[in-house]
């Protein structure tokens, strides 16, 4: 790899302001957003909504990359425990019809017993999704910025003051007046604004969802790390790469071989599906855990049972039953940057509990607390904590787990 370096000498005009720039259109961003605005609107303060997307579809991993199944909003022990956005947006994906696992249970009935047996889950329609959230953010008169990556900041005085894009009209700045929330679920901006940053140690398995149709049915595939191409030489090698998703070259790789993991896990499952053809891939790659942030708190997987005076939410856990946690709003922003926080994938968590708060009903409750909390301050080390926990209650979020 070469070491040498250039020094470009550039002047970027500002074309954009706003309250809260949140960066990456991602389930966790639309919650964001979203939070942001109303929030703003509630408190009666001018708020000015920027959402940034670096492609041309809302959704993110959820939508783009074909990852379609809400995962539950519940305790697992019959017990609904996300409300707010994130039951807002469960809702939102399957206005046009739910593709599968209709939640039976928690919608046609009241039975205990059966939501015990199902949990509140659902699996959508990725495109209708990504509209029908585009839709509503309009209508909460966000302003969407696609095609627009964030590939700097402008930082004055520990606060970030500009988010500099790179888009079709060439490089360009957004002056942000209040918070900035980072929620391209890499921590690109924490990285670029200079927060404290780790990444996931272990990197990512290859996987490649695509829907296919077949026997008169549209089905969603998944292939996993084992769906590695025949063509490849070293297969063994293959299977145990890892992609830590935060190199150009690398996740060019990536997708490559989940391209060629998916043609052959077709023309596999064409052998008793005989009418098989793929009708839509991922068009973004599909990493799970990368970098986050190391925030002024991180929370770990035994810390289910902590009540939190900064509670700002609560999410379950997607693997084990009766597991719920508080979401301390400590875990969203970090020391080194006042008005900063992230949601998503990139909350700062211990890597044991990193797998169960990058699914998407956590990325939203963590997007709907960093939004207000956004909207509220422009330092969070000084925010109004119960002024901010006051506004999430009144929006229906669960603050407190007692069993
Ligand atoms: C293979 C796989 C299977 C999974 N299965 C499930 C499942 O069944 N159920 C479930 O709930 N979760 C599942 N997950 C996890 C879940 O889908 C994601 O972690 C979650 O959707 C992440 O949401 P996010 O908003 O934090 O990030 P992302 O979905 O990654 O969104 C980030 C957005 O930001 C944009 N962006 C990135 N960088 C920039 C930038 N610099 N500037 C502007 N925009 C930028 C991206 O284009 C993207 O739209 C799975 C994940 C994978 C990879």
């Amino acid at each position: 790899m070469s070491t040498e370096f250039i020094k470009e000498d550039i002047s970027t005009p500002v074309k954009y302001e706003c309250d809260v720039c949140v960066a990456g259109g991602g389930v966790a961003g639309i919650a964001a957003a979203l939070s942001a605005a109303r929030a703003g609107r509630a408190l009666g303060l001018k708020t000015e909504v920027i959402l940034l997307e670096r492609g041309f579809m809302l959704g993110g991993l959820a939508t783009a990359g074909l990852v379609t199944i809400y995962l539950p909003i519940c305790d697992g022990e019959g017990n609904q425990v996300c409300f707010g956005i994130t039951e807002e947006l469960f809702h939102l994906s399957i206005e046009h019809g739910a593709e599968d696992m209709y939640p039976t249970a928690w919608f046609d009935g009241n039975d205990i017993e059966e939501r015990k047996k199902h949990r509140f889950q659902v699996q959508f329609n990725a495109q209708l999704f990504a509209t029908s959230a585009e839709k509503l953010l309009l209508k909460e008169g966000v302003k969407i910025l696609y095609g627009a990556p964030a590939v700097g900041c402008v930082n004055d005085n520990g606060k970030i003051t500009h988010v500099v894009i790179e888009g079709k009209g060439g490089r360009e700045a957004i002056r942000v007046r209040k918070s900035v929330v980072d929620t391209t679920g890499d921590a690109d901006i924490c990285k670029l604004a200079g927060a404290l940053t780790d990444t996931f140690p272990e990197g990512n398995k290859l996987a490649a969802w695509y829907y296919g149709y077949g026997e008169h049915n549209l089905k969603l595939y998944m292939c996993g790390v084992h769906d590695v191409p025949d063509t490849t030489e070293n297969t063994e090698l293959q299977d145990l790469r890892r992609f830590s998703g935060l190199d150009t070259e690398e996740l060019s790789e990536l997708v490559e071989l989940q391209h060629a993991s998916l043609v052959n896990n077709v023309l596999d499952r064409r052998k008793t599906i005989t009418d098989l053809v793929p009708v839509t891939i991922s068009t973004i790659p599909t990493v799970r855990m990368t970098r986050r942030l190391i925030g002024a708190e991180t929370q770990d997987i035994g810390d289910s049972c902590v009540h939190y005076p900064d509670s700002v939410g609560i999410y379950p856990s997607w693997r084990k039953r009766g597991v719920v946690y508080e979401l301390p709003l400590s875990i969203l922003y970090g020391k080194e940057v006042k008005n900063l926080l992230t949601a998503g994938r990139s909350v700062s968590v211990t890597n044991a509990l990193w797998d169960i708060t990058r699914v998407i009903p956590v990325c939203a409750v963590t997007g709907e607390a960093a939004g207000a909390a956004a909207a509220l301050s422009d330092d969070m080390t000084k925010i109004d904590i119960d002024k901010l926990r006051a506004y999430l209650g009144s929006c229906g979020v669960l603050l407190e787990w007692k069993k």
